[in-house]
């Protein structure tokens, strides 16, 4: 956390002040891209979509991590990004030989990019292994796995990160910033819709739609960025939530799991969070936040890139020019930063726990017609991203 301008003081300021102080302070910290052998060494565990498509050539990018092994089941295919990311032969792992990593002190951090139902598995025996872990979202499919991941942690005392993105994505940082200025007035509203169409030919959506390893379907792969916006928007955690589902029992995809949720979560300030969440409705990850004098608008908002923040004021809509980050690298980086010592860990695994606990309230309270569930179980995010994650890469 850089010394210069204390974020207490920062968050305090007015909007206007803040961001240009938030600017002189990104400007001001000392974050050269460390030399290749001072960086932190990441494993990526699963060779699907997103690790070839965003992490590792976030890898590529980052400051302070970088990537020295695979873990796969397709050794043609693991040897063929090994190949392309000049990895030796000997850093390929299969999920057989995985806990031998344990002897293989240029992996620090592994980071799960497995489907949600072996996220808990792989977590646990990487940290039994001595490393420190990043997890993918959902951390896991159910209550009990989190707190075993968490327990593992523990045992360890090795770090554990649930790679929440938009906690290190500039729009959502300014959001959560002009939130806590108090600019917007008093927050009374937030809604979240964060859905997709599954589609069934692709591999990547099977799982998804299979409750052994994808989970809650939607809910559990988009709905869990609106319920972690509210949270974050609002800086508070919701104390009841009732919720209604529809799905089409017809539809093929829809056999194991649910497709449309629609839920409502009361918050202790008075403020309500309507959110919905689909796999069959057209793609969508927009938030919005209505407080007494002015209201935010992010769509989309938790897009991988080309994500947009309007200020709404009356008749007056304002779009913010904010400069896009490559938010993989920044959030990896984060991780190899709070591993060096550098960063306090943000996106914790209760973090990940508490999104998992009200997951399971929203299924209960749809699964009784919308009856209203308690969700007030004392927990308070250890670390508020807007007070310490710079807006600026
Ligand atoms: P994917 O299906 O493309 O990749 C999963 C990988 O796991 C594949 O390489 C597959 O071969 C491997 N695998 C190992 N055992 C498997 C099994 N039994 N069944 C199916 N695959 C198996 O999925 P993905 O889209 O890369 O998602 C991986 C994880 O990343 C999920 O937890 C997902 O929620 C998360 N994700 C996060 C974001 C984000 O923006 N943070 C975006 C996409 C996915």
């Amino acid at each position: 956390m850089p010394q210069e301008i204390s974020r207490r003081a920062l968050i305090e300021l007015s909007v206007a002040g803040a961001a240009a102080l938030a600017a002189a302070e990104a400007k001001a910290l000392d974050r050269p891209t460390l030399p290749k052998d001072q960086k932190i060494g990441f494993a990526v565990v699963g060779l699907g979509k997103l690790s070839q498509g965003q992490i590792i050539p976030g890898l590529r990018t980052a400051r302070s991590a970088r990537l020295v092994a695979l873990v796969s089941g397709h050794p043609d295919k693991a040897r063929r990004i090994a190949a392309a990311e000049g990895l030796p032969d000997d850093a390929i792992y299969s999920y057989e030989d995985y806990d031998r990593i344990a002897k293989d002190p240029r992996i620090q951090v592994v980071y799960i990019v497995l489907p949600n139902g072996m996220h808990a598995e792989y977590t646990i025996r990487a940290l039994k292994a001595g490393k420190h872990v990043l997890c993918e979202k959902p951390m896991a499919n159910s209550v009990p796995e989190c707190e075993a991941m968490i327990a593992a942690a523990r045992a360890a005392n090795r770090k554990l990160m649930i790679a929440y993105r938009c906690h290190y994505e500039p729009k959502n940082l300014e959001a959560m910033r002009r939130v806590r200025s108090g600019a917007l007035g008093k927050p009374r509203l937030v809604v979240t819709d964060m859905g997709r169409q599954a589609d069934p030919s692709d591999p990547s959506d099977v799982w998804r739609l299979d409750r052994k390893l994808g989970g809650d379907g939607a809910l559990a792969d988009m709905g869990i960025y609106g319920i972690n916006a509210a949270r974050y928007l609002l800086n508070e955690e919701p104390v009841e939530v009732r919720a209604w589902s529809s799905t089409d029992k017809q539809d093929p995809r829809f056999r194991t799991v649910d497709d449309m949720v629609c839920w409502q979560f009361r918050f202790p300030s008075g403020a309500i969070a309507n959110g919905s969440t689909s796999f069959n409705y057209n793609a969508t990850m927009a938030f919005e936040l209505w407080g007494e004098k002015a209201r935010l608008r992010a769509d989309p908002g938790c897009f991988y890139g080309g994500n947009r923040l309007a200020l709404v004021s009356g008749g007056n809509f304002r779009e913010l020019d904010i400069a896009e980050i490559d938010q993989f690298a920044r959030e990896m980086d984060w991780m190899a930063d709070v591993v060096r010592g550098k960063a306090p860990l943000v996106s914790t695994g209760e973090e990940g726990l508490q999104d998992m606990r009200l997951i399971t309230a929203i299924i209960e309270s749809a699964a009784k017609g919308g009856a209203t569930i308690k969700t007030d179980w004392g927990y308070k995010r250890a670390v508020d991203p807007a007070a310490v994650v710079d807006v600026v890469a």
